[in-house]
């Protein structure tokens, strides 16, 4: 895949890129373990003042930034202000939480004395070069999740964004650089994902982090196996959106637009599989079908825009097939599944609703990366939790019920890493954020988050 700035909602190529040379990886690598060994040392309040910095920066800069990812990944330009006031909160919030996460832990005397020891405490300390392979759907957000904890840990990154954000790419890099982190703290590769396999192996990086795909996760886990590196993984999502009967109907209708739309429809965490009680399913599905045909789909530069773009064509043709798949083996579609009429340039689909969707259709079981929802009718609760946990998927999940049983039974039965009740999925710097099942492992953000990417040490003293 080319390097390069192509905007979706036109087509037209906006910049193209020369990749690194192996020459600029080496030097690139040389630097960021280099720095490794100066700045593990450094103190929490120094790297708090770099990333104090960098949120500033950012805030300054938030217009233009916000432009970039629109044009190259055509995101509506409201959300991607909003991305990067999201990124300014999460940099802060490290900032000022990462010393008390990583504080010294002292298991109590009773628990150690068989031990032996006279002490023993529990050290975080960092562990190394990390490398970091993002995508292009938060193009800010998915990097700043990562490096915000990473840096203030102690360690150093390494960058490897999506090949169509390549200007967001290179604003990051440059943007902890001017924060006055030290030359080699965090940087950009300019690199296919060819030339990830010999970055990951190289004895200077210590693990990794992707966010992305299956198959890109499936490829770096098993390098970083291979090389027994450790990974954090945050990958696909079809996450249930369950409404019961004692929920707000019209409330769960509203936000069910959101949480399927948001981001052009291509979040990992975006609600995909609509799962209604028969009491409420009708009266859920008119009011969701008709919001979702009210948006406004269009240029994502427009204020005024709903929806825009997918972000490449390729995303686009992936999402038409699934739909029409799904149409060919007797889904229904009550609104969307093409492309609107007025849009003939850029990579636009409409807002889609399908229902009758049956297990030998793909998109039951793969993720629809797109503003496509599908609608599933369920007869009572021990249904709601079977149809929801029928994914190979695992990541988030969003809940409309005011009954504390259900909640409970919920909360035991979920095959997720979040459940969201009676609100939609969204992530913050204080709550921990990952999947299980093939969505992935680990988990970012909060205190959970920063010590992935740690060596937990024990020091004992006799
Ligand atoms: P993608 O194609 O997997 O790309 C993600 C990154 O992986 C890019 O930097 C890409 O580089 C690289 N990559 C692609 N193939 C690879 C391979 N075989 N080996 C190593 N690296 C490889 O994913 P995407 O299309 O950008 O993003 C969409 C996916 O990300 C969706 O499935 C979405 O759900 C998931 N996602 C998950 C989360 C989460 O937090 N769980 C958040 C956002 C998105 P190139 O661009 O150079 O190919």
């Amino acid at each position: 895949m080319a390097i390069a700035s192509v905007n979706p909602a036109t087509g037209e190529t906006l910049k193209t890129f020369e990749a690194n040379g192996p020459g600029e990886v080496e030097s690139r690598l040389a630097a960021a373990h280099a720095t490794f060994r100066v700045y593990r040392t450094t103190s929490f309040p120094e790297r708090s003042r770099c990333l104090r910095r960098a949120a500033a920066l950012l805030e300054e800069d938030r217009e233009d930034i916000a432009r970039t990812m629109t044009s190259e990944m055509g995101k509506p330009l409201v959300a991607a202000r909003a991305e990067a006031a999201k990124c300014v909160k999460a940099m802060r919030w490290y900032a000022e939480h990462a010393e008390e996460l990583l504080a010294d832990e002292h298991p109590s005397d009773g628990d150690v004395r068989d031990s032996g020891a006279s002490g023993v405490t529990v050290r975080y300390r960092p562990l190394g070069v990390v490398l970091a392979v993002m995508p292009w759907n938060f193009p800010l957000w998915q990097v700043v999740r990562f490096a915000a904890p990473a840096l203030m840990a102690g360690n150093t990154g390494l960058l490897k964004h999506a090949s169509n954000v390549p200007q967001t790419a290179l604003y990051l890099g440059d943007l902890f650089h001017r924060a006055g982190f030290p030359d080699g703290c965090f940087q950009t590769l300019l690199v296919g994902a060819g030339a990830i396999e010999g970055v990951l192996r190289d004895p200077r990086v210590a693990a990794a982090t992707l966010t992305g795909s299956e198959p890109a996760g499936r490829s770096v886990a098993s390098i970083a196996g291979d090389e027994v590196k450790k990974t954090v993984l945050e990958l696909g999502g079809s996450d249930p959106y369950v409404v019961m009967p004692s929920a707000d109907v019209d409330r769960a209708a509203r936000i069910a637009v959101t949480a399927r739309v948001q981001n052009n429809g291509q979040s990992c965490i975006a609600a995909k599989r609509f799962i209604v009680h028969e009491d409420v399913h009708d009266a859920f599905t008119e009011r969701f079908t008709a919001r979702m045909e009210a948006l406004a789909v269009g240029d994502p530069m427009d204020e005024s825009t709903d929806v825009g773009p997918l972000a490449t064509e390729r995303g686009r043709a992936d999402l038409e097939e699934l739909v029409d798949d799904a149409v060919r083996r007797g889904a229904r579609a009550l609104c969307g599944a093409g492309r609107p009429e007025d849009r003939p340039a850029g990579w636009y689909y409409l807002p889609t609703v399908l229902t009758e969707v049956t297990p030998k259709m793909r998109i039951h079981h793969e993720e629809a990366f797109g503003p496509v929802a599908t609608v599933y009718r369920v007869a009572d609760l021990d249904e709601a939790v079977a149809v929801a946990n029928d994914s190979p998927f695992g990541l988030s999940s969003n809940i409309w019920t005011r009954d504390a049983g259900d909640m409970e039974r919920f909360v035991r039965d979920m095959e997720a890493g979040g459940i969201f009740f009676n609100g939609m999925t969204a992530s913050h710097p204080a709550m921990p954020f990952g999947g299980v099942k093939r969505s992935g492992y680990g988990r970012e953000l909060s205190g959970h988050g920063i010590r992935e990417f740690c060596n937990i040490t024990t020091v004992w003293t006799a």
